[in-house]
């Protein structure tokens, strides 16, 4: 595999600002299996490297594929690895990002992503309505269950979810909504075609977009409409003007509007509806309507067509070159997103060890 912009091999490394931000994990993401891959949407080899350091400064290659603007993990850990961080890392490495040290009791954890889930589904689904149909609803990557309950309580539409987490999926079952602990590669459960599949907050963390989106059209009936929430890149790159806050190790894929819409289209959807609060000022995301729905994100929903996934891939001249300008055009500042976002974060991680300190060595006394 080509890729251009590589300044150095991966190694293990230390360093003084991750030693300063980072809790330490005993994950060990340095030594975990990697694979290098095509691009997931047009099988090319070519890409560029954006940065070399995640969120969390671990190391990472995120490259930009110099034919159509896919933005990727390559290296990445392994599905195998993939499914160990999943498992062992993944929620204290966020609760940590968002500066929470003590571990909650995971029953509160769950509760608390249902209860967030729903108030993001019932503004979701009353968003997407116009364009979705009555009828079965699957969403992929669903969690405790939450945003299923949200389409449940505003659609009255039958709803099932599938979700790789054994206690998110647990839970959901226990508030009533069905769903399969599995990955979608290995579901077993004979699904019948359904109305609406949503992939929500989940297509990021995918390790093929592709095989997803294939999934869903062979899933859908044949005015099944496809409904994705999905992160835009380009949009938290311009809030926080650090390539680094963009891109984290869950994040196998990162996308932008243009690219995302070439890759449904592919897929063999037509797209209905398509918004992105990019170029929108503060007072749309300050909507009550919209309360519970989260920023920086793409959302739209695409019918299925007649058209084979993947048979043709749309023409996507000037697609990587646009998409790379508007990148470039951002004005940079790692040095005020540390100052502005980390320097505070810090401060937080700092208060919360002397905290557990005090109260450690008030049980010893007592
Ligand atoms: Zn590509």
């Amino acid at each position: 595999m080509r890729m251009k912009g590589l300044d150095r091999p991966m190694r293990p490394r230390g360093g003084f600002l991750r030693t300063l931000l980072l809790t330490r994990s005993p994950f060990p993401y340095e030594t975990a299996d990697h694979e290098e891959i095509p691009c997931d949407l047009c099988g090319s080899a070519d890409c560029r490297v954006l940065s070399t350091k995640d969120r969390n400064y671990l190391d990472v290659r995120a490259c930009i594929c110099t034919r159509c603007g896919l933005i990727f993990l390559n290296p990445r850990m392994t599905k195998e690895w993939y499914g160990r961080y999943y498992q062992e890392e993944y929620r204290a490495q966020m609760a940590r990002f968002k500066g929470r040290f003590d571990a909650r009791p995971e029953e509160e954890d769950l509760a608390g992503l249902y209860r967030r889930g729903t108030r993001h589904g019932l503004a979701l689904a009353a968003l997407a309505q116009p364009y979705l149909r009555r009828g079965l609803t699957i969403e992929v990557g669903s969690s405790a269950g939450g945003v299923l309950n949200g389409f449940k309580q505003a659609l009255d539409v039958e709803v099932r979810g599938i979700e790789p987490s054994g206690s998110e999926a647990q839970w959901a079952n226990r508030q009533g909504i069905p769903t399969d602990a599995a990955l979608i590669e290995s579901t077993a459960c004979a699904l019948p075609p359904a109305a609406n599949i949503l992939c929500v907050q989940s297509l990021n963390h995918l390790l093929s977009p592709r095989f997803f989106l294939g999934w869903a059209h062979g899933h859908l009936d044949p005015q099944g409409c496809l409904l994705l929430e999905v992160m835009n890149f380009r949009h938290v790159l311009r809030r926080f003007q650090c390539l680094r806050r963009a891109i984290q190790i869950d994040h196998t894929y990162m996308f932008v509007p243009e690219v995302l819409r070439h890759f449904v289209i592919a897929a063999g959807f037509d797209i209905l509806w398509m918004e992105q609060d990019e170029d929108s000022g503060p007072a749309r995301r300050s909507d009550p309507q919209r309360a519970g729905l989260p920023g920086y994100h793409i959302r739209l929903v695409a019918r299925k067509s007649g058209r084979a996934p993947f048979a043709h891939i749309p023409e996507m001249e000037g697609v990587y070159e646009h998409t790379m300008q508007s990148l470039e055009s951002i004005p940079l500042s790692p040095i005020g997103y540390f100052f502005r976002h980390e320097a505070r974060y810090l401060a937080r991680r700092i208060k919360s060890r002397l905290r557990r300190r005090g109260s450690r060595g008030e049980a010893g006394r007592g």
